[in-house]
């Protein structure tokens, strides 16, 4: 968060669960009477270029949390790993005033590598390509442009930066450092195969994955050194965790139309915003019309992907 940004959401008291972090966009709490167990509540915050904005989306959290269990149930068909979902209804434990936009997880031993997946050039993975003609030390060829398709997907982590700080990308033998080389080639291979999948159901429903960042941790209850004891924690396969573009409008060589941010970014670097990107100021609130076209991108991005309907 930069100064002068929209301060996170107040984290209110709930009878049953304690307070445990209150993030850019979502907020963490532990139960009372379980310490095994994690409360995790999604806000209604956007962030762009960086910032998180004044204004919040309706319903976005509710759809990134209905869009990230989908994913979890879909997750157990695939055979690859658990997770760490146990529900998200009041039978479960969530205070009625987080309904639908909460989920209720056991509580695991995170492991301190952002995993993150690239089937196609762009962003940091572009900007990494540019400077060095490689991407997490693979030659790739000459030529490539923003938005290209990569022969097959790359397994580019990061470290798990503190707060305030920016996650750095690590080498195998990075990884390895952090986890061990045995569970840093896991991580790779469930990582990307994650994303084989997710963007295998995607493409069915006309939606490129571009990539996607997922976060592991190791069940409390098993023994660290078992490739059994990973679990797949945080969200799953969101427009918060992932690039998803419209296949239709895919086109390498410039800047692709994003499923979720598209009019808030285009919106807030047209002259009618006022404000520039390389403003010290924070961005301004969002006009009515900006908020319902990014709301109705997120349901898109639901209905689509899941083939229902919202609400
Ligand atoms: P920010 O998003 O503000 O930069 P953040 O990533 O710490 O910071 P969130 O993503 O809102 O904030 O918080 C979720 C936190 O909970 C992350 O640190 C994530 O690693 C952690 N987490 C997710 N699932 C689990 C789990 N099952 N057990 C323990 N920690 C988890
Ligand atoms: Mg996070």
């Amino acid at each position: 968060t930069l100064p002068g940004d929209a301060a996170p959401d107040p984290q209110p008291e709930v009878p049953g669960w304690r307070p445990l972090h209150a993030g850019k966009v979502r907020q963490l709490y532990t139960s009372t009477d379980d310490p095994s167990l994690l409360l995790l509540v999604a806000s209604d915050r956007i962030s762009a270029y960086d910032h998180v904005l004044a204004t919040p989306i309706p319903d976005k959290g509710a759809l990134l949390t209905a869009l990230s269990l989908w994913w979890f149930e879909q997750l157990e068909g695939w055979g690859l790993v658990r997770h760490h979902v146990v529900g998200a209804g009041p039978e479960h434990g969530v205070p009625a005033r987080f309904a639908g936009r909460a989920t209720v997880a056991r509580r695991l031993d995170m492991l301190p590598v952002e995993c993150i997946a690239r089937g196609y050039l762009t962003g940091s993975g572009l900007a990494e390509y540019r400077a060095t003609g490689s991407l997490a030390g693979v030659e790739l060829p000459p030529g490539l442009d923003d938005g290209d398709r990569l022969r097959s997907p790359l397994f580019t982590p990061t470290t798990k930066a503190a707060v305030g700080l920016h996650d750095e990308p690590v080498d195998e033998a990075g990884v390895a450092a952090l986890v061990g080389a045995e569970r840093g080639a896991q991580l790779r291979d469930v990582t990307v195969e994650l994303y084989s999948r997710g963007a295998a159901v995607a493409a069915e429903r006309g939606v490129l994955l571009a990539d996607t960042k997922v976060e592991f941790g190791l069940d409390p209850d098993g023994d660290p050194a078992d490739p059994a004891s990973l679990v797949l924690g945080d969200e799953l396969l969101t427009p918060d965790s992932s690039r998803f573009w419209p296949a239709d409008g895919w086109q390498p060589g410039r800047a692709q139309p994003s499923f979720d941010k598209q009019y808030v970014r285009d919106w807030l670097t047209s002259p009618a915003s006022g404000w520039s990107r390389t403003s010290a100021e924070p961005p301004p609130a969002l006009p009515d019309e900006v908020v319902e076209r990014t709301r109705a991108r997120y349901v898109e991005a639901y209905e689509r992907l899941t083939g229902r309907r919202w609400q």
